[in-house]
């Protein structure tokens, strides 16, 4: 009989290449694996046999307690500041990398295991997961994914047939999370701390192979390490306001090199556009609230800068605080040129205006004061640009307030000189009929715990294609019905 191919090609670079940043470390032993989700579209993508994996098997290797062939299960170091204090040591306390594979198109993707047992860095934490929030992470970041937004992705989720305690016993869970790293600020905060140069120049280095393969053996690469980061960082937080999502817990722990979105915790989309608006629990500051994420992350940048100052000008700080300050300084403007082309795509405008700033903030001061829903706005909007507004004014308390406005936007429409049918198709193209909302969320979420996960699939196939409308799904569309109250989401650890 001939072996069977491994299921998984591994190739473990961040076990071969950085010992001393993490520790080897196996799952806890769980009673009885089931697979509740499996991501075949993401298997594909990963070149995984789908067929092998969901199976009591891949149950078993997507609970931790069976090790793939190939794996080299670890759970990595790192540090963060946590709501604005800096914590030296958190590190991987639920979570195990088994190792990373080469996806279909060339792409180096890590596996990983959340909610798989305690670790050495579990600080007191039981090191599992329990449903309700595996499945918070893997749906919004399917859904954010779809949105077309770098992010993280869910190939798998268990239960572990354990009851774990939260605010009561919750099904444990443990969720597969597909990432281009789990490279974190607070992972080059960590060496930083400690002082360890060497260590974080390995570090960075293994960032640049992974995330920024054309500097390798250029003299600035640090700096434009940190660029690129200052880059992607600035586009991702435009994608994340131009759609509405509010991370919830943006620590420099959950804040990638690569750009992609992590950690998935107290996260929500708002419904009425509101700046100020907050869901986590624990946010009691608003410190991570839907308007400040832009300005927090260019913080955020500033934690990465000072750890990769000793790299961008070892024998000069002043020259090197000076680099890393012009690099950072870009953030404001290239976070706003990419929201204002976002925007302007959402509003059906092609060429660039120097008004379009100011019409867009009109716009929003309007939402806000009418608590419009964010969402339903820009996919009636484009209703009104083929000449029916009705809906769009249906939205407003007092519709009088936003005629103005309209009939501004529809004399700058005019200037674009394109068919206004050609105009509504790129607006439906942008802007989703669906969102993953609140209510819809935690109804699936309440149905999983009791262990029904149909309406978990349902929610997950409307939001894989979320421009197009689904004809008896109407509903999937709509605001929370008003009983719902004001939603608060929970850390869920
Ligand atoms: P998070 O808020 O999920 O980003 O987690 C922050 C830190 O707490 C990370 O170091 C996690 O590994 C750790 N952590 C979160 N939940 C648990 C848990 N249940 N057991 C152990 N460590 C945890
Ligand atoms: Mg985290």
């Amino acid at each position: 009989m001939t072996a069977r191919p491994p299921i998984f090609q591994f190739d473990n670079s961040y076990a071969r290449d950085l010992p001393g940043f993490y520790v080897a470390w196996e799952g806890a032993k769980v009673p009885a694996p089931e697979l509740i989700l499996f991501n075949r579209d993401l298997a594909a993508d990963l070149n995984l046999d789908a067929d092998l994996l969901e199976t009591p098997e891949g149950a078993e290797i997507f609970a931790g307690v069976r090790q793939p062939d190939g794996a080299s299960p670890l759970a990595q170091v790192y540090a963060g500041h946590q709501f604005g204090g800096f914590s030296p040591q958190l590190g991987d306390g639920r979570a195990l990398l088994l190792g990373e594979i080469i996806d279909s198109a060339g792409n180096r993707k890590d596996i990983q295991l959340k909610g798989s047992g305690p670790t050495p860095f579990s600080r007191g934490g039981d090191g599992k997961a329990v449903v309700g929030p595996v499945l918070r992470e893997y749906i919004l970041g399917e859904a954010i994914h779809a949105l077309g937004i770098p992010t993280t992705r869910a190939l798998a989720a268990v239960t572990t047939g354990e009851t774990i305690y939260r605010d009561g016993p919750k099904p444990g869970a443990v969720l597969t999370r597909v990432a281009a790293s789990h490279l974190r600020v607070g992972t080059f905060q960590y060496f930083a701390a400690r002082g360890e140069t060497d260590k974080l120049r390995q570090l960075a280095d293994y960032a640049i192979a992974r995330h920024a393969p054309d500097l390798e053996g250029q003299s600035d690469r640090y700096l434009r390490l940190f660029r690129g980061v200052v880059e992607r960082q600035a586009a991702l937080m435009a994608k994340w306001v131009l759609v509405g999502f509010v991370h919830g817990v943006m620590n420099t722990d959950n804040t990638t090199i690569s750009g992609e979105t992590i950690d998935y915790g107290p996260c929500a989309f708002i419904d009425a556009y509101d700046p100020a608006a907050v869901f986590s629990s624990i946010d009691h500051g608003g410190r991570y609230a839907f308007g400040r994420q832009p300005v927090i992350m260019q913080w955020n940048l500033a934690r990465l800068a000072e750890t990769l100052l000793p790299l961008i000008q070892p024998d000069d700080p002043d020259k090197a605080v000076d680099l890393a300050s012009t690099e950072l300084a870009r953030f404001p403007d290239l976070y706003r040129s990419a929201w204002l082309s976002g925007m302007r795509a959402k509003t059906g405008l092609q060429s660039e205006v120097e008004d379009d700033q100011d019409l867009f903030e009109t716009m929003l001061s309007t939402l806000q004061e009418q608590s419009v829903d964010y969402t339903l706005f820009f996919r009636h909007l484009a209703e009104a640009a083929v000449g029916n507004p009705q809906k769009l004014r249906d939205l407003f308390m007092n519709p009088a307030q936003i005629d103005g406005w309209l009939e501004r936007w529809r004399q700058r429409l005019e200037r674009e000189g394109r068919a206004v049918a050609e105009i509504k198709a790129e607006m439906d193209s942008v802007n989703p009929v669906y969102i993953p909302r609140n209510h819809l969320v935690e109804e699936a979420l309440q149905s999983a715990e009791a262990g029904e996960y149909h309406l978990v699939n349902t929610l997950l196939g409307i939001l894989k294609s979320p421009y197009e409308e689904k004809s008896g799904f109407e509903a999937y569309a709509l605001p929370a019905p008003a009983a719902f109250g004001p939603y608060q989401t929970f850390c869920g650890t």
